[in-house]
């Protein structure tokens, strides 16, 4: 049961093969063998899937399925959960239960989903590796002894173990595609203010877009039909139609046109990595796309322009965490100056405290226009780059990162190598546009990944592109053999 799908397992509920209850436990007691190996789950919130599970076997019952219904899946940690502890990594809300569900979460509970569990992410979602989280690092399952990737590492890792069908993400700077690739798993980032940001905890608020990790391209659509559409109460959420994401999937790719941006196959990229890539670019050839090359010449800035950018939302965003309103608070402070400075300093990790004193430094008078500034003009030139290429172009394809899962440890105290881990994907996030990583074969072992990036709110032609990939590849049904 555990290697299908979410439209299998949708099936075999309708058809009656299993019930929601059965399917629920059977994950449940997958998070129980392997999780303690994994650590991908912060919290397993079995009380209340099964009393979901079983609400949806009523609804089953009745004939009012809607394609999740019954399904479980594993949040991250980010989105708030109404009565469940919602802890972004962090000890500064190790002990936050909020009041209310985010928007995807009301979607998706909504829609009939179950929810087995929170998962572990780097701390407020900064990192490439989930080392950064307060409740320790996650593991790679294809090797153990590497990184999963990060920031929604928890989420990664659960789905390519199986121990969950599919699972949420966010994606600030790569935190989707970059995990999916590293896990061998398919992930969706959609487009800017597709989804709602409501309820999702805040890192770079001009960044953060709520996403997928699933075994398919096909699962991919299925949640973004429930987790997409405007929100009131997400002042950046789009008022704009929301197609049914499953219906161009069949489509075939005569003609496609595949920009392949030169930047993104030049020094600093694995050879192991090309050459998959490469690869799937030629299973493309053959579905009839047409090979494009095309240029971003401003691709090397993005990895400096998003450490401007994001440190500075996230310097303003966490201002909110003062050990007066809610989360961590130290121990008898004398005054309010040392609840506040006590409060932060016990209450955020060292990588949380770089990027809000990088941050704050960016925005502070005197250095404003110097950084910041410049950062959002070089963000219109990233952006403008991209909308070049679409004029020529369908998708663009790369990499999803420039190597496979490194070892755990390997670039822990090193910042700057660290963040060189999300080179093909910040852009895609400055430029607000929808990307996806797809499986794509192994290198020394390791999965690969292929990355696909689509103009703005094309997430149709997208998850097509990677559908018909799907057809005809089988690297997305391969499961570490340890978890098989
Ligand atoms: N790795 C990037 C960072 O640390 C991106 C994180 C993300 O997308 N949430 O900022």
């Amino acid at each position: 049961m555990h290697s299908k799908t979410i439209a299998e397992l949708a099936a075999g509920l309708k058809k009656g093969d299993f019930s929601s209850e059965e399917l629920t436990k059977s994950f449940l007691q997958r998070i129980k063998q392997f999780d303690p190996e994994l650590n991908s789950f912060i919290t397993v919130s079995e009380d209340h899937a099964l009393a979901q599970a079983k609400t949806a076997d009523e609804v089953i019952a009745k004939g009012q399925v809607s394609a999740l219904t019954g399904i479980p899946f594993a949040q991250k940690d980010i989105f708030c959960t109404n009565g469940i502890k919602t802890t972004c990594g962090s000890k500064m809300l190790d002990n936050f239960i909020a009041p209310y569900d985010s928007t995807v979460i009301h979607n998706f509970n909504q829609s009939g989903a179950v929810m087995v569990g929170k998962t572990n992410m780097d701390e407020f979602a900064m990192g490439s590796s989930n080392e950064t989280s307060f409740y320790g690092g996650v593991k790679n399952p294809w090797d153990t002894s590497t990184v999963p990737g990060g920031s929604s590492g928890g989420s990664a890792a659960a789905v390519a173990a199986r121990l969950v069908p599919a699972s949420t993400g966010t994606d600030t700077g790569g935190s989707i595609r970059q995990p999916a690739a590293l896990c061998g798993i398919t992930g969706l980032k959609p487009t800017y203010g597709r989804v709602s940001r409501y309820g999702m905890i805040a890192f770079a608020s001009s960044l953060d877009q709520a996403g997928t990790f699933t075994q398919t391209a096909e699962d991919s659509a299925l949640m973004l039909n429930v987790m997409a559409g405007f929100d009131e109460k997400d002042s950046t959420s789009i008022e704009k139609d929301l197609p049914d994401y499953t219906a161009n999937l069949n489509q075939d790719l005569k003609g496609l046109k595949i920009g392949l941006p030169k930047e993104y196959f030049g020094e600093g990229l694995d050879a192991g990595v090309a050459e998959k890539v490469e690869q799937a670019i030629d299973e493309y050839k053959k579905l009839g796309a047409e090979i494009v090359e095309v240029s971003l010449p401003n691709s090397s800035l993005s990895v400096p322009v998003y450490y401007v950018v994001a440190p500075a939302e996230c310097s303003s965003n966490l201002s909110r965490f003062d050990g007066a309103r809610f989360g961590y608070r130290c121990d008898d402070p004398k005054d309010l100056e040392d609840l506040y400075k006590r409060s932060r300093g016990e209450g955020f990790g060292a990588e949380v405290k770089r990027r809000i004193m990088v941050g704050a430094y960016a925005l502070s008078a005197g250095y404003y226009d110097a950084y910041y500034l410049k950062a959002q003009k070089l963000r219109r030139m990233i952006s403008e780059d991209f909308t070049k290429a679409f004029e020529q172009v369908d998708v663009i394809m790369g990499p999803s990162a420039p190597d496979t899962a490194f070892n755990i440890g390997e670039k822990s105290d090193d910042p700057i190598s660290m963040y060189l881990s999300d080179i093909y994907t910040i852009a895609a996030n400055l430029a607000g546009l929808p990307g996806m990583s797809l499986p794509a074969g192994f290198s020394n072992n390791l999965p690969v990944g292929l990355q696909i990036i689509a103009n703005s709110f094309d997430e149709s032609r997208l998850l097509n592109v990677a559908h018909q990939y799907q057809q005809v590849t089988n690297w997305h049904k391969q499961i570490p053999e340890a978890f098989a």
